[in-house]
């Protein structure tokens, strides 16, 4: 059973998260500034609140936490109330979808960068990216001159995949 009740939950979950986003997005943040990459934003007004946003370039990054955006390598669920987890964690992926679907709509280039590319380092070819949209527009050339993509490669979970879930969270899917 579990010892809290659900608003002390809520609560106690609120500041892990919020304490968790924080440092990583501060080495982001960090990486940024490393390879001299300028011209973003936070906090800017923009659909599902994006940790980064690159206004001339319509580029929105999101920073995903491994576990509360159900990361397939790193998201283990915790051993009691695996229901509670799954449904709220399947419930952030659904959101996240959502969201990156309405940018996409809306002419934004959508990055989503996981918690453990940013500890890794590999999340430099994301910012490769970024970067090769900036030397573009100082060219003189449009924000996208492709189509935007999807939301990202890690994002295309295959749906067998996720169908797993509930086997691999010991839940009922
Ligand atoms: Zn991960």
């Amino acid at each position: 059973m579990d010892t809290f009740s659900k608003a002390e939950r809520s609560r106690i979950m609120a500041s892990v998260k919020a304490k968790g986003n924080k440092s990583t997005e501060l080495k982001f943040l960090s990486i940024l500034k490393a390879n001299d990459v300028i011209g973003w934003r936070r906090n800017y007004p923009l659909v599902g609140r994006p940790d980064f946003v690159f206004p001339k370039l319509r580029v929105a990054v999101f920073i995903d936490g491994c576990f509360w955006h159900g990361c397939l390598q790193h998201c283990r669920m915790p051993s009691s109330n695996k229901d509670y987890w799954y449904t709220k964690i399947d419930k952030n992926i659904q959101r996240d979808k959502k969201i990156s679907k309405e940018l996409k709509n809306k002419n934004w280039k959508v990055i989503r960068v996981w918690e453990h590319e940013i500890k890794s380092g590999t999340v430099k070819r994301k910012i490769g990216i970024i970067k090769k949209l900036h030397n573009r527009i100082s060219m003189g050339g449009p924000p996208l001159s492709t189509p935007p993509r999807q939301a990202g490669p890690h994002r295309a979970v295959p749906k067998a995949r996720r169908n797993n879930w509930g086997e691999r969270f010991n839940v009922a899917p």
